[in-house]
């Protein structure tokens, strides 16, 4: 099955997509982890996009992924995190016959979204997420699977926040009404802890 988990920046897409898919056994494709990787190297053009809270322009997020969707691991399917951001990119999947079955919509309000991603520290090394109120690691400040000091991105400041929250509304959001057309969106209330989004995403799939 072809899912794409869909909502804000900061609703806790990655962690919950980490946990589907260890359920479902597809491959968790995160558009923002590839993109982060890629913009270390130094003659790379996408910090300059990610670090202000803008979108990387289409065409160079879709060649990323098309070639990552061509790899065997996604033959039984997929969890598509982060993509499509844009019309254009949702358009760019149907148009190169990459089907989508189902989208989970993350949804709560801008304060959880703020809450949330205020709190966020990640490991640079596995990309494991934590939150320093709600999801802890044991020992402050270190990844649980591999001992690495976590960070916190560079997009996750407040301005970068509101920024991103502004873009999401403006390019990412009319994304909702197209998949509503096709009758492939499933609306999940994201104002919850892991487990029971967990629960109401394994329901969804199974409809
Ligand atoms: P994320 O980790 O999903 O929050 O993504 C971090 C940043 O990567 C975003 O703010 C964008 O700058 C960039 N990015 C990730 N996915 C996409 C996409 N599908 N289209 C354009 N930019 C993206």
């Amino acid at each position: 099955m072809n899912i794409v988990i869909f909502g804000p920046p900061g609703i806790g897409k990655g962690s919950i997509s980490g946990m589907l898919c260890e359920k479902i056994n597809v491959p968790h494709i995160a558009t923002g982890d590839i993109l982060r990787a890629e913009a270390k190297n130094p003659n790379s053009r996408l910090k300059a996009y990610m670090e202000k809270g803008l979108l990387v322009p289409d065409e160079m997020v879709s060649e990323t992924i098309e070639k990552r969707l061509e790899l065997p691991d996604c033959k039984s399917g997929f969890i598509l995190d982060g993509f499509p951001r844009t019309i254009a990119q949702a358009e760019f999947l149907q148009k190169h016959k990459i089907k989508i079955d189902r989208v989970l919509n993350m949804v709560a309000d801008d304060s959880v979204i703020v809450e949330r991603i205020s709190g966020r520290r990640i490991c640079p090394k596995d990309n494991t997420i934590f939150h320093t109120a709600f999801y802890p690691p044991k020992k402050e400040g270190i990844c649980d699977k591999c001992g690495s000091s976590l960070m916190q991105r560079k997009d996750d400041t407040p301005d970068v926040i509101a920024k991103r929250i502004d873009v999401y509304k403006k390019e990412t959001a009319p994304i909702i009404e197209y998949y509503k057309k096709k009758g492939r969106i499933k609306n999940i209330d994201a104002n919850r802890p892991l487990e029971p989004i967990l629960l109401d995403m394994l329901a969804a799939l199974k409809k």
